[in-house]
């Protein structure tokens, strides 16, 4: 998962906006960071490992300014930290850096179309799938001598997999979403200065008002003639079976910071709403309900609020926690959740607890939790997920482990409840979920029912977006 940003503001350096925009999108990757700027003249990188306040702690340079730019936020994939797969990526022509591009999203036919544009002398410095998006549109249009929109739709119609795209020229803007708008991409601003973002709190901070997001396949362009809009001209041709919007349910489980408005909805009132239908089909009555917090923290709230039971933060979050850990102590080391979590012992004791996460993946760290909870004192431990149970990995950008790490795909609901030593688990349905949407076809569940909106034709074999 990753983050994006762009901003558009003629006479004026965005610089500043920029690092406040990513930096409010931090959670949707701590790995790396980058943005490059136009001046008009030319586009500058700066991109390095580590988080947005740590590499843009200053300016990076007296003549790293502009008016036009984007930027990025990159997850976190094991072996894949590497400033050549950091975002934006540059176009470098004879007379120098004219065009950038950063993307959430991954490709699936990154392979195909990386050995075709290869064949045609095309070189990569990664593996990137921002940069395969680059490269296919900057040799049709550089190479190519197609004009800008035509490079872009033919990147469209033959790039697959989920992108949400921001490019910059030397003097403007484009915002790109893929042909079943799979991750989030909003737009806001007025008149000369525009923000486009994967979180709409990235243009809260930037005080522009929501204009909304891209439709799936369009391509919006903030330049010299004002916002321009391009719906896509022919999307059913291209879509396939799943003729379409595709978003990622994943974004209101567990991505999006509550206060961000994805897809047309908050991500706090959704989570509220998975809450509420955990509440209406639940058989135990606890005492309390405690969420894992943070991102469970509104399906909790919901919960509490439709049964009536209190509602307590049970568990301590250290919000300090990094990647790595450097301790003495090598049993506590090796224990992240303890590093993570510490419970509040008066909030369990003797109490029948209906303990709230948003999903779970191998399952190690609920098993953990449940444990740590009893110990705290609880007499029963009832697990409740907002979300169905995750059977299947994702191809579109979310780096779920391999189907089979997955305890939903090993394991039957009893065998799950067992293993974490619950006293009862209790998951959504497809369903119930496609319920709480406003427009729950429009989604794509397939980590939970394995319909996948766009054919899987390669292995994930490489780092993420
Ligand atoms: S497979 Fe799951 S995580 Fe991936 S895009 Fe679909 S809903 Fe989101």
């Amino acid at each position: 998962m990753c983050g994006v940003a762009g901003i558009y503001a003629p006479g004026q350096d965005v610089l500043a906006d920029m690092i406040n925009g990513l930096f409010q999108m931090q959670h949707r990757g701590q790995d790396a960071c980058g943005i490059a700027l136009s001046d008009g003249e030319r586009v500058r990188l700066h991109k390095r490992l580590g988080y947005v306040r740590k590499v843009f702690a200053k300016r990076p340079a007296d003549d790293f300014k502009g008016f036009v730019g984007c930027g990025h936020v990159r997850y976190p994939t094991q072996g894949s930290n590497s400033r050549a797969n950091a975002q934006p990526h540059i176009v470098e022509t004879v007379a120098g850096p004219r065009m950038a591009l950063c993307s959430n999203g991954d490709i699936t036919n990154y392979h195909k179309v990386r050995a075709e544009l290869e064949q045609r002398g095309v070189s990569f410095a990664g593996s990137n799938d921002g940069e395969l998006i680059l490269r296919h549109i900057a040799w049709n249009h550089f190479q190519g001598g197609m004009p800008l929109l035509d490079a872009i739709r033919s990147m469209q119609a033959e790039v697959h997999g989920a992108y949400s795209i921001c490019l910059i020229t030397l003097d403007r803007m484009f915002a790109v979403r893929d042909l079943h708008a799979i991750r989030p991409l909003s737009f806001g601003g007025s008149h000369g200065r525009w923000v486009v973002a994967s979180e709409t709190n990235a243009l809260d901070i930037n005080r522009v008002d929501l204009v909304g997001e891209l439709e799936p396949g369009e391509v919006v362009e903030f330049g010299p003639q004002g916002m321009r809009r391009f719906p896509h001209p022919d999307l059913s041709a291209l879509r396939g079976d799943w003729d379409g919007p595709a978003h990622c349910v994943f974004e209101h489980v567990y991505f999006s910071r509550p206060d961000s408005i994805a897809f047309g909805e908050r991500s706090y009132d959704v989570r509220k709403r998975f809450g509420a239908w955990l509440a209406a089909h639940d058989t135990v009555r606890g005492d309390v309900v405690v969420p894992v917090p943070d991102s469970s923290n509104a399906v909790a709230l919901g919960y509490a609020q439709a049964s009536g039971l209190p509602f307590e933060f049970g568990l301590m979050r250290n919000h300090y926690i990094g990647r790595t850990f450097i301790s003495a102590d090598q049993p506590l080391r090796d224990d992240g959740v303890k590093l993570k979590f510490n419970p509040l012992r008066s909030v369990f004791k003797d109490k029948k607890v209906i303990l709230v996460d948003d999903s779970i993946v191998r399952g190690t760290t609920s098993r953990k939790l449940v444990r740590m909870v009893r110990a705290a004192g609880a007499a029963e431990v009832h697990l409740r997920i907002g979300s169905p149970i995750t059977r299947n990995s994702c191809f579109y950008g979310v780096d779920t482990p391999s189907t089979d790490e997955l305890i939903g795909n090993r394991m039957g609901l009893d065998e799950i409840r067992e293993h974490l030593t619950a006293d009862s688990v209790l998951y959504m349905s497809v369903e119930g979920v496609r319920e709480c949407l406003a427009n729950g076809q429009n989604f794509c569940m397939a980590c939970f029912d394995g319909r996948y909106p766009v054919p899987i034709t390669e292995a994930k074999q490489r780092p993420g977006c």
